[in-house]
């Protein structure tokens, strides 16, 4: 990497500043502090679709990042499961399941004895909706984000807003003492929150929702946005590996929404198109301008998710017409907002970030149809018959719950019964052990008592949160998923699950690349670095050293 002199200067006075204490630090761009952070998550975005859409992207969207930004082209998540609610978890608290607590999206409470959703919170009631969905915050989660500490550190000057159309999206990363965190609800066809951070909708988020934009994105059928014979990185768009909309009899283009929205969870359905990529886009730059942040002496935080891609991944798979479309229209969406941020804020004050919640495997069921070993698997069977083997060897079923991975034991029975917990365990990891789909398992025994440094067991480590995962952790074969055969997946500890772009742009950020080993937990270090704030509560990352020097 070439420095001219003028930066080597100022990185020499950095260093030499830094040992004493001063506000006003003068850095390579000039200011002492970013005016904004953005932090963007792309739900499900695997690291190589950078790459394989790269002769679709214009130059503004996904290009600008990398050709002016800095990429880190190894980055990847560090425990099991790899899904959404611990995912934005992970990357903004800079720590795993183990600490966060965030081990699924919905699991058993053992506490409660039932099911309970990440961000769910029956003390709280929706604002601008009466559906369920309101009653959401992030109480579940055991530390504070970056976006907490940010906060804190301002002695709460420094505005923190969340947004996306999944709730768990924008709440997660806004942390405990966000302002805000708005999610999409599909019966108002708007953005929505909780009685956690406000009594009422502010007037310009009203004012946003009586646009109607949903109604109107969904007001046309989705088209591919280049002639279809040019989509030449998926494969044929009438294929057998993708979901079949209700009203559909093939999985082809046009998808034409206005006639198959009432079938198709009305204006929810706008979530598995591209443009509930463009409502959100139109919503961060409506929190941006309205909320005027960017605008204060201190450094405000807008954390944006981008969740369509996820249902687009989940209905027709990596390979699929419709994904390609969605990745260049996202990246035209992208453009956009980089461009509103250039004039509202000026590149120089701005520090964006862009990651991804986890990724996503290729369609088992095509893998298998090329002769790759993959497969599927029926949790709901391995239960069935989990049962079945413990009734006849311990005289009961002794299983409360198997979900994500994970056996949750009746413990309290086991004692009743007087039975030797750890004998249990054993017995139901060489049951499952058996398994043709499973590769390994691990007991909470095994996971209390070790310490593994690398590997999948380390991943399943780190996603072992000792008061609320399971009994029980298994890890399935590669490119074996429970889900149905067509489109995809994730949750593994596999590369395909955990590998995510990670790129840094704007404020004091050179560019470059590299291809060292990143873990998703040091995005929140690093910003905390940059920020010269403290670290999450509980951060178990570190710095990334070529980004802070
Ligand atoms: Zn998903």
């Amino acid at each position: 990497m070439k420095y001219s002199l003028s930066i080597l200067v100022s990185l020499l006075s950095i260093s030499l500043l830094a040992q004493t204490p001063t506000k006003s630090i003068s850095t390579p761009g000039g200011n002492a502090k970013p005016k904004l952070v953005v932090g963007i998550v792309i739900d499900q975005m695997r690291y190589d679709y950078i790459y394989r859409y790269w002769d679709k992207y214009g130059n503004d969207g996904f290009k600008r990042l990398v050709n002016e930004g800095f990429f880190c082209r190894n980055t990847n998540f560090n425990y099991v499961p790899t899904y959404t609610g611990p995912g934005h978890a992970s990357v903004y608290t800079g720590t795993t399941p183990a600490v966060h607590g965030i081990i699924a999206n919905d699991w058993y409470d053992k506490a409660k004895g039932k099911n309970i959703y990440c961000v769910q919170d029956d003390n709280v009631n929706g604002v601008g909706t009466n559906a369920s969905e309101g009653k959401r915050s992030p109480v579940n989660m055991l530390t504070t984000t970056i976006t907490d500490e940010l906060r804190i550190s301002s002695t709460m000057k420094s505005k923190v807003i969340g947004i996306a159309l999944k709730d768990r999206s924008a709440i997660l990363p806004a942390g405990h003492t966000a302002n805000a965190a708005y999610w999409y609800d599909g019966s108002v066809g708007g953005f929505i929150t909780s009685t956690y951070y406000m009594k009422e909708l502010p007037a310009w988020v009203q004012t946003f929702n009586k646009q109607e934009l949903a109604k109107k994105y969904m007001s046309q059928p989705w088209n591919t946005i280049l002639p279809i014979d040019q989509y030449t990185e998926s494969v044929p768009d009438d294929n057998k590996y993708e979901f079949i909309a209700k009203g559909e009899t093939r999985p082809v283009f046009p998808h034409n929404l206005p006639d198959l929205m009432k079938a198709n969870g009305g204006l929810n359905m706008i979530r598995s198109t591209p443009f509930g990529n463009s409502l959100t886009k139109d919503f961060a730059i409506e929190t941006i301008k309205s909320e005027n942040l960017g605008k204060s002496t201190e450094t405000d935080f807008l954390a944006v998710s981008f969740s369509s891609p996820d249902y687009i991944g989940h209905a027709y798979g990596p390979n699929s017409v419709e994904q390609e479309d969605d990745y260049i229209r996202l990246d035209i969406d992208l453009g956009e907002f980089l461009k509103f941020l250039d004039t509202q804020i000026g590149k120089n004050n701005v520090l964006v970030f862009l990651t991804a919640d986890h990724a996503a495997p290729q369609v088992p069921a095509y893998l298998m149809d090329l002769k790759v070993p993959a497969g599927y698997i029926d949790e709901t069977k391995i239960e069935e018959t989990l049962k079945k083997y413990l009734l006849k060897n311990f005289g009961d079923t002794l299983v409360l719950s198997f979900s994500n991975q994970q056996v949750f034991l009746n413990q309290k029975l086991i004692d009743e019964k007087k039975l030797n917990r750890q004998q249990v365990e054993e017995s139901v990891a060489s049951f499952i052990q058996n398994l043709p789909a499973v590769s390994e398992v691990l007991t909470a025994v095994t996971l209390n008592n070790s310490q593994f440094t690398e590997g999948s067991r380390y991943l399943m480590q780190k996603g072992f949160n000792a008061k609320r995962s399971g009994d029980v952790l298994v890890n399935y074969q590669p490119s074996w998923v429970d889900f149905p055969h067509y489109g995809t997946t994730h949750g593994s500890p596999y590369s395909y699950d955990t590998h995510v772009p990670l790129l840094f742009y704007g404020w004091n950020i050179q560019h470059g690349s590299s291809s060292e080993q990143i873990y998703i937990t040091d995005v929140a270090a690093t910003l905390a670095m940059m920020l010269n704030i403290q670290f999450p509560n509980g951060c178990t990352g570190k710095p990334i050293s070529f980004l802070v020097k």
